[in-house]
């Protein structure tokens, strides 16, 4: 199984802006813009993403709003694969199924499209985000994707904050794999 190299690993983590206290106080968010503008650290990414993912026999990418959309719609047209948006509760046109997850303060809402996954059950899937945190919004992610009949494979973030067990939760359901870990 293909893993990062140190050089790949140095590319894409100094492509990476820290930002302090955003959205609000003692939150480092992990601003991932900067790596989309570099053209040398995007292709880093994604090559390595194609290198990983061309030996799983994938049928689908499922990319979280938003950030996971750009990251998983690159890596499905390069794998030659479909791409599924997993997205806030209220923006697919078409029948969904959704899944409540908690938030520090109250709850939100992700919906998938029924149909998304093709007619065959089991459909092979990788859920893509730019980070995990808690986890909550991932496991109700693989949650959708088990409901709407198909198979998650394995989820993948860029970046995974170690310091919260979201990746450890998550991993009871699916493979998990982090390319950037913050502890
Ligand atoms: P969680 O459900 O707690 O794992 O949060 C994951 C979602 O929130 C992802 O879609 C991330 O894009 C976003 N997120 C949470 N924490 C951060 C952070 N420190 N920096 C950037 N994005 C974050």
């Amino acid at each position: 199984m293909i893993t990062l190299s140190e050089t790949e690993r140095k590319i894409i983590e100094a492509s990476i802006r820290d930002i302090k206290d955003f959205p609000k106080p003692g939150i480092v968010f992990k601003d991932i813009t900067t790596l989309l503008n570099n053209k040398d650290a995007f292709r880093v990414l994604m090559n390595h993403l194609y290198q990983r993912y061309k030996e799983y026999d994938l049928e689908y990418i499922a990319g979280i709003d938003a950030r996971g959309f750009i990251f998983g719609a690159a890596l499905a047209q390069m794998l030659g694969i479909g791409f599924v948006p997993i997205r806030k509760k209220g923006k697919l046109p078409y029948t969904t199924i959704s899944e409540k997850y908690s938030l520090e303060y109250g709850v939100d809402e992700i919906e998938v499209h029924i149909d998304a996954f093709g007619e065959q059950k089991g459909a092979r899937v990788l859920l893509i985000d730019d980070l995990i945190a808690t986890g909550g919004t991932a496991n109700a992610a693989a949650t959708l994707i088990h409901q709407a009949g198909a198979k998650c494979v394995e989820s993948c973030f860029i970046i995974g904050l170690t310091f919260l067990d979201g990746m450890e939760k998550l991993k009871e359901k699916t493979s998990v794999y982090s390319l950037i870990e913050v502890h």
